[in-house]
């Protein structure tokens, strides 16, 4: 019979096993195909009835790291190019397994100090590398998703003050619909966010001037002088299929000349703020009154681990702050300040390769990916039967197979679909397809530290190869 109790001795020896794996396992990332299907069937060893007496810690841990190391999908290596998808640089790789061994409780100051001291330490050093005001109110959240969530639910509660209403206590009924306003580039995690807040998904009017949904800032304008009272504008900074950017400084004097909120979402973008070569595509940033980033993307920590700032902190409390509680700067809660309440201490990560490779580690990283994109994107332009689709600003690269003599759009469409399928079957790299302007192109995104040039000229040789197969 097995007990967790009678186990105790089995925690660092299980701890071993996965230190034993990492070898081999990171070795191996770049080495095999991104994904290898022949290993999908040792799924089915996860499969099974409940345990009735266990199978015990050394058991059930060699188990998992058995089907694990063999049926991951790489994503932390650098062949995966699919959606924006960021690795573990060394430092904060280890930082989340110090996480987990310190099981820290990290929504209160009281559970832990030391969680709540290194969170602050974190988001200071954040807000440096981007450029961001000192003053502005943050919290680590799971996900740019959530992130958004964040920023917006303080822009939902300070358009309710607006409205003399507190929406945190007394909801929204009653209110008119809180406008929302954004280009095309909006991203589908605020609609999501702006569902969860009773906002609603589909209210969000679009000021777009093209298919690419690039914003219109004068039918933005005319929106906004129409509207009675306060509005929130929702801007991006880093688009997920070209990497573009809304004028972000644009955006802030809308929102300056008619009293809006605004809010940036620059999930990986808002790292181009970290090179002085790329700085000016977020411009305007540090006049925004929330901003959301993810760090499981181009800060490269392990998942779960997102940020959102608010430029007033004591907002922050009023849209999460727990009831009666009194908002003590000194003593910051996590909890108090975002969606969260019990949660890891998942700053520590982000202490950890901040503190590792600082400023210019992340300047470097950020303008190799530039560089890689660039490099990509010069491949495609001499390929005579590959187009590319858009400008490169960051670390997309958007393009498309189009081999003489296919000139129907519905065609074209149709290769690109089964070259974007014929990757992910090969599974040696990863990308896939999106819809860009109306036509179905190919994306690749590069975000990870390990990536070199190298395995950029790989990507383009197995594409190659699949293409002159179709
Ligand atoms: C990835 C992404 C998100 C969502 O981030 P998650 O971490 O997946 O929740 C939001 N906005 C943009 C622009 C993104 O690229």
């Amino acid at each position: 019979m097995s007990d967790p109790l009678s186990e105790r001795e089995q925690a660092t020896a299980a701890l071993n096993l996965v230190a034993a794996a990492a070898e081999p396992y990171l070795g191996s990332l770049g080495e095999r195909p991104v994904h290898d299907h022949s290993a999908d069937h040792l799924l089915d060893l996860l499969e099974g009835p409940l345990s009735e007496e266990g199978e015990g810690t050394m058991a059930a841990v060699e188990q998992l790291l058995a089907v694990g190391t063999e049926a991951s999908t790489q994503t932390s290596g650098p062949r995966f190019f699919h959606f924006v998808v960021g690795g573990a640089t060394p430092a904060a790789q280890a930082a989340d397994w110090v996480t987990s061994l310190l099981d820290q409780s990290s929504g209160l100051h009281l559970t832990s100090p030391l969680a709540a001291r290194a969170e602050r330490v974190a988001l200071d050093w954040l807000k440096d590398l981007f450029g961001l005001p000192p003053a502005y109110g943050g919290v680590l959240t799971p996900s740019a998703t959530f992130a958004n969530l964040t920023g917006l639910a303080c822009a939902r509660q300070w358009w309710g003050e607006r409205h003399g209403a507190d929406v945190t206590s007394q909801g929204l009924a009653g209110l008119p619909r809180m406008p929302v306003l954004a280009g095309g580039y909006i991203h589908p995690s605020s609609r999501k966010a702006l569902q969860m807040l009773g906002v609603g998904r589909d209210g969000v009017t679009v000021c777009a001037r093209d298919e690419a949904g690039r914003v219109d800032l004068e039918a933005m304008e005319r929106e906004l002088a129409a509207l009675e009272g306060p509005a929130v504008i929702v801007g991006n900074a880093g688009e997920v299929n070209t990497g573009d950017f809304d004028p972000i400084a644009d955006l802030a004097d809308l929102a300056g000349r008619y009293g809006a909120w605004l809010h940036v979402d620059g999930a990986f973008g808002l790292f181009a703020a970290a090179s002085p070569r790329l700085r000016h595509l977020v411009e305007g940033v540090e006049r925004a009154d929330s901003i959301t980033a993810d760090g499981h993307k181009w800060l490269n920590v392990p998942y779960e681990s997102g940020f959102a700032f608010v430029r007033d902190q004591d907002l922050m409390f009023r849209s999460f702050g727990a009831w009666g509680a009194h908002y003590l700067p000194s003593d910051v809660n996590y909890n108090n300040l975002g969606p969260e309440s019990s949660r890891r201490a998942r700053a520590l990560p982000i202490w950890a390769t901040l503190r590792a490779y600082g400023r210019q580690g992340y300047a470097r990283l950020v303008e190799r990916h530039h560089d890689l994109a660039l490099h990509l994107a010069e491949a495609v332009d001499k390929a005579p039967d590959m187009e590319l689709l858009a400008p490169v600003p960051l670390c997309v690269v958007c393009f498309r197979y189009r081999p003489e003599g296919t000139k129907e759009k519905e065609e074209l469409d149709d290769l690109n679909r089964r070259l974007g399928a014929a990757l992910l079957a090969d599974g040696r790299v990863y990308a896939g397809t999106t819809t860009y302007r109306g036509v179905t192109a190919l994306r690749p995104a590069i975000v990870n530290w390990r990536t070199t040039e190298a395995d950029i000229d790989y990507f383009w040789q197995v594409l190659r190869e699949l293409a002159d197969r179709l």
